[in-house]
């Protein structure tokens, strides 16, 4: 049988928090092996234009940024690992990591794991996701050009995505289960003055419908009751996220919304794991927020690496 690979720093993860993390483990030449996860940089590769990451006055596109944040992590010896973590064993020392295709030890973790587009869980969701349901405008706008779209959310990701589809798409419809928006007043501003943006509010969709891909909503008025049938070609869903801890349950302490806790060091409930990013922060979910706790996870494993020397 072939030994495990042992390293200090084991990085779970692949976005922005993730990769600052190498970034600064690696600097303190620790080499750190860092595992990519099925999703590449994570969800900023699928975010079209960042306008709000420092540094990049006239936006930058998630997935330039997520490559940059990546070549300088391996600029210092960040060893990237294109594999996916299928389990962890955080009761033993050092941690013992499983991916696809190899186990490996590591005397301190850092899990950057992010989050899902969370789901409406309604009839043929499920069924046309890939055919005319979608979480990413980035990736699917293109298949929708001269279309009419329903978008559900009312946040920022919904108005960014929003505007995003209006470069392709004939129409989109906004639909809302509220009558106040989550986003904030830029966006607000934005979306209800592009006249290919349409919003139907105090609605939920209650069915997606369709044959072969989808080919209508229903629409339930919240207040009225009333219910209609709406003519669609795609539907996008931007309802927010849920952090991917699963494999962390029973292991690490989490909160009832899925979220890792962790303390003002970054350390997860067991000495020597670390969590930063959406994985442990339900409040900011930003790419530099995410950032900034990746750095901060980095420089408390180092510390603690010092501690256990
Ligand atoms: P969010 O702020 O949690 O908004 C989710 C939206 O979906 C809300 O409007 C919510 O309605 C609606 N919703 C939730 N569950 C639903 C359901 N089951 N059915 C119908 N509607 C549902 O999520 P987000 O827009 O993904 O944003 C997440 C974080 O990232 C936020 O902090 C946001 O500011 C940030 N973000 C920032 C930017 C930017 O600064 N440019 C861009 C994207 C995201 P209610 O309002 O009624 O709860």
């Amino acid at each position: 049988m072939t030994q495990s690979k042992h390293y200090k720093i084991a990085i779970i993860g692949s976005g922005p928090a993730g990769l600052s993390a190498a970034l600064y483990t690696a600097r303190a030449d620790l080499k750190p092996i860092l595992f990519s996860g099925m999703l590449l940089h994570g969800q900023v590769s699928q975010t079209h234009l960042i306008e709000n990451y420092p540094g990049f006055p006239d936006g930058i596109s998630g997935m330039e940024l997520g490559q940059l944040f990546q070549k300088q992590a391996e600029r210092f010896g960040a060893d990237i690992e294109f594999d996916q973590v299928e389990s962890v064993d955080l009761q033993v020392k050092p941690f013992k990591i499983c991916t696809y295709s190899q186990d490996y030890l590591a005397d301190a973790v850092i899990i950057s794991t992010g989050a899902d587009p969370k789901k409406l869980n309604i009839p043929g969701e499920k069924e046309y996701t890939g055919r005319g349901v979608s979480y990413c405008a980035t990736c699917d706008g293109w298949f929708y050009k001269d279309k009419d779209v329903v978008l559900v959310g009312g946040g920022d990701s919904a108005l960014e995505e929003g505007l995003f589809l209006t470069r392709f798409v004939k129409s989109v419809s906004i639909i809302h289960r509220r009558d106040k928006l989550r986003a904030g007043a830029i966006l607000e501003n934005r979306a209800k003055s592009n006249p290919k943006i349409k919003f139907v509010w105090n609605s939920i969709v209650t069915e997606i419908n369709g044959e072969v891909s989808v080919n209508s909503v229903t629409i339930k008025n919240v207040v009225s009751g009333e219910e209609i049938i709406e003519k669609t070609d795609g539907i996008f869903i931007f309802i927010g996220h849920r952090p991917n801890s699963t494999m962390f349950q029973g292991q690490l302490e989490i909160d009832d919304l899925g979220y890792i806790k962790i303390d003002q060091k970054m350390q997860a409930s067991i000495p020597g794991v670390f969590a930063a990013g959406e994985i442990a922060d339900p409040i900011y979910r930003q790419v530099v927020t995410s950032a900034g706790m990746g750095a901060a996870a980095g420089m408390q494993a180092i510390h603690y690496l010092e501690s256990i020397e």
